[in-house]
């Protein structure tokens, strides 16, 4: 080159830049946490525009999410000193399976403007065709024929792949029929849905190796960020455009971390990472070793964690950063959610203020993460209250999502008869044969006579104007509610609330529904019933939550941020919070359950991936006491607290503002110096524990130069390659 080198390599280390330079030929970037692994990636596409090696339409970059699209694309533009000119084929693997199919739809029997059906749709679809077999719905439930052909999909098998015993694994053995006849429906509409996006790709390539010839021309280069995630099926389709036949340039990069694989119960096959060496011989493999993102307390804290996990690839990280002002990781007990909440609110408020290190943080750089969803409840209440501005990043916000707006429906039809909007939302939900012609009738009945349609049904039950079936399932609920505000005055509201759900048939819908979000749904509805605690009465509760949906979500706001760990991926904060670490929470039972050793070691990378979002300051939570089911169950700490290393970790000193618990001596000072759980109802879990281990697992441990050095996974890797979820 001999020229001056561009302003963006000049900062990188040597494998960093190692990893930017090997434009030819296939690279494989297999670093830990923080590592720049993703800065790596974005500063390969800007150099390989910057030489004009290629034009933007020529890469084919893929990303995990779409926001990490537009990310990675606005930082390339900041690289490449202006706005690219477009990178038509920047996204997620989905998001690129699209624009393919949409060019070449008719090789696969659809039309360019096929529609893409969301998971109602599809499951919708199937009972149609399970009922069309004459085979009971009940039985075979659609829902989860639904599940299973996501999951072929995503193992890249189609209705001719599908083995004997899979298949006749549902409805009698008619699984494939099924799966075909599925198929051939799709056809006829014109859609497909998600798993088509990469599976048609994959047979139109499979079909046409001369289209396949133009695209391996096009796509000079290839670079795929989060590999450890990606499922089977899109690794086929990688293989199928970065494989290319001998003499002809294969630049492809991959970067991934085996350490930060979450997805397996969605299909992702960290074994790819073994497969790439395999398949790509000559592959060049980086390995970054320098973390520039966290402290070396908050990487010594995630390295030693992680170091539990057998089948592991086995990796070195460390940081040269030994700032004094350094902290350790903080953990924290509390009573119980609420107190945490509170706990964590005030922590945010005084980073806010300026305490303890002088500096005014902005909550952009703070987000708590939670392992379930219905975590998010307590911390959105709180932040109302305290108005504290926050955003949950990655889904609907806890009385956004659609159980809660369902339940909310019935709780405000009971308090306020007259809400015609909560009336149409519950009143065939769940299933009782009232549909739209009931609906309309009711409707109509309703506004010539000006009454609520409540009112209109209670009316319309005494005349001969509807079916008699569906005039029984109106009267039920009519009556229903009846009895419902009759209790609202001298029944406590948690208890009401709780039958109403009971009774209407509400909460057997879900636990009868076999679908992979049933669970989580259950979790948020007793979620829903437990925050209701704190209000006098159903109505004070109601008014709460119109106040909290009225919470400006504004994009521009300063604000904290709030989401799942699993939404976390790939992103940094200066302070992350981490509340709920608790046994049956994080580790999460169904994970244990479901998925035994290999279900606790996803929830620990789960872990891993938690505490390497700090960059400065990441405190740990647990609770001493949650409501589990309704009732009040001391709970466990993780056995991930008694993962962490004394030297990185310390528990956080209690503030002795919170008075008044009066529980077990709580309300003087929560925690004693010497024992910090000695006043605590629960068990002293995790730090007895941690006083009697010995000191053989910190042998990992050592300092270079001064600098504290954490190597990870050495001397503890397990067993080459592991099994994934569900296999
Ligand atoms: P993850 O595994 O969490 O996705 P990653 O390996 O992709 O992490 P990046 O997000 O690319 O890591 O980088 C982590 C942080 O370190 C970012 O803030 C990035 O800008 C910074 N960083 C990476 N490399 C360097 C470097 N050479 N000099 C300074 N900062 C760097
Ligand atoms: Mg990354």
């Amino acid at each position: 080159d001999g020229g001056k080198r561009p302003d963006y390599l000049s900062g990188l280390n040597p494998e960093q830049t190692e990893a930017v330079e090997t434009l030819e030929g296939p690279v494989l970037v297999l670093a830990g946490a923080g590592t720049g692994k993703t800065r790596v990636l974005t500063t390969r596409i800007a150099h390989i525009l910057n030489t004009g090696r290629a034009f933007p339409s020529q890469i084919l970059a893929v990303t995990f999410t779409n926001k990490a699209a537009r990310e990675m694309k606005e930082r390339i533009a900041v690289l490449v000193g202006g706005a690219v000119e477009g990178m038509p084929w920047l996204g997620t693997f989905h998001s690129i399976g699209v624009r393919l199919l949409r060019r070449h739809a008719e090789m696969v029997g659809l039309r360019s403007d096929f529609t893409i059906l969301d998971t109602d749709d599809v499951v919708r679809l199937i009972k149609q065709l399970i009922q069309a077999e004459g085979l009971d719905d009940k039985r075979w439930p659609a829902k989860q024929f639904a599940g299973m052909i996501d999951t072929w999909k995503n193992k890249g098998l189609g209705p001719g792949d599908i083995a004997e015993g899979d298949a006749r694994a549902f409805a009698n053995g008619k699984g494939r029929e099924l799966y075909v006849a599925y198929q051939q429906r799709l056809s006829t509409l014109n859609a497909c849905d998600f798993g088509d996006l990469l599976m048609h790709p994959i047979a139109i390539f499979r079909k046409n190796p001369d289209l396949l010839k133009e695209y391996h021309g096009r796509f000079r280069y290839i670079l795929v960020d989060e590999y450890q995630d990606t499922n089977t099926a899109q690794y086929m389709w990688l293989r199928l455009l970065a494989q290319r036949p001998k003499g002809e340039p294969q630049n492809v990069c991959c970067v991934g971390d085996d350490d930060q694989s979450i997805y397996g119960w969605r299909g992702a096959e960290v074994d790819n990472i073994l497969r790439f060496e395999k398949d790509f011989p000559g592959a060049k493999v980086i390995k970054l070793e320098r973390n520039y993102r966290s402290t070396a307390h908050i990487l010594g804290a995630a390295g030693h964690l992680i170091a539990h996990n057998e089948g592991r690839l086995g990796k070195t990280l460390f940081t040269d950063r030994s700032d004094p002002e350094d902290i350790k990781v903080q953990v924290h007990a509390s009573w119980d959610s609420e107190v945490e909440a509170r706990e964590i609110g005030e922590e945010i408020e005084q980073l806010q203020r300026g305490n303890p290190d002088g500096k005014r943080h902005l909550l952009n750089d703070m987000a708590i993460l939670v392992r379930a969803s219905f975590q998010m409840r307590e911390f959105e209440d709180r932040f109302v209250t305290l108005g504290l501005n926050y955003r949950v990043i990655g889904g609907p916000r806890f009385y956004e999502r659609l159980e809660i707006r369902d339940a909310m429906a019935y709780f405000r039809l009971v308090a306020q008869p007259a809400d015609d909007l909560a009336f149409e939302r519950i009143i065939n939900t769940p299933k009782r044969g009232l549909g739209d012609t009931t609906v309309r009738a009711l409707h109509d009945y309703a506004r010539a006579r000006d009454i609520p349609m409540l009112a209109a049904a209670a009316d319309m039950i005494e005349t001969d104007e509807l079916k008699p079936k569906a005039r029984k399932a109106l009267f039920d609920v009519v009556q229903s509610f009846r009895r419902w505000q009759e209790m609202l005055e001298n029944t406590p509201h948690t208890e009401l609330a709780e039958q109403i759900l009971e009774e209407s048939g509400y909460t057997d819908m879900w636990k009868n529904d076999k679908s992979a979000d049933a669970p989580t749904r259950l979790e948020n509805l007793k979620e829903l019933i437990r925050s209701m605690e704190s209000f006098e009465s159903m109505r004070g509760f109601l008014e709460h939550v119109s106040l909290v949906m009225d919470a400006e979500q504004n994009e521009n706001l300063d604000a904290v941020s709030i989401m799942t760990l699993h939404s976390a991926k790939g992103l940094e904060f200066d302070t992350v919070f981490l509340p709920g670490w608790e046994e049956g929470l994080f580790p999460h039972q169904r994970s244990l359950d479901e998925s035994g050793r290999a279900g606790l070691e996803e929830e620990r990378r789960l872990a891993y991936v938690g505490i390497t979002r700090a960059k400065h300051r990441c405190h740990i939570w647990f609770v001493s006491n949650r409501r589990i089911h309704g009732l009040w169950q001391s709970t466990i700490p993780s056995r991930f607290l008694d993962e962490l290393p004394e030297t990185h970790v310390e528990v956080a000193e209690a503030e002795q503002s919170y008075g008044g618990y009066g529980r077990g001596g709580y309300g003087q000072s929560r925690f004693d110096k010497a024992d910090p759980f000695a006043n605590s109802y629960s068990t002293p879990g995790w730090k007895r524990a941690q006083q009697n281990k010995t000191d053989a697992t910190r042998d990992n441990w050592g300092t270079r130069s001064g600098h504290a050095v954490e190597r990870i996974g050495y001397g503890e890797s397990g067993p080459r390659g592991r099994t994934i979820d569900g296999e």
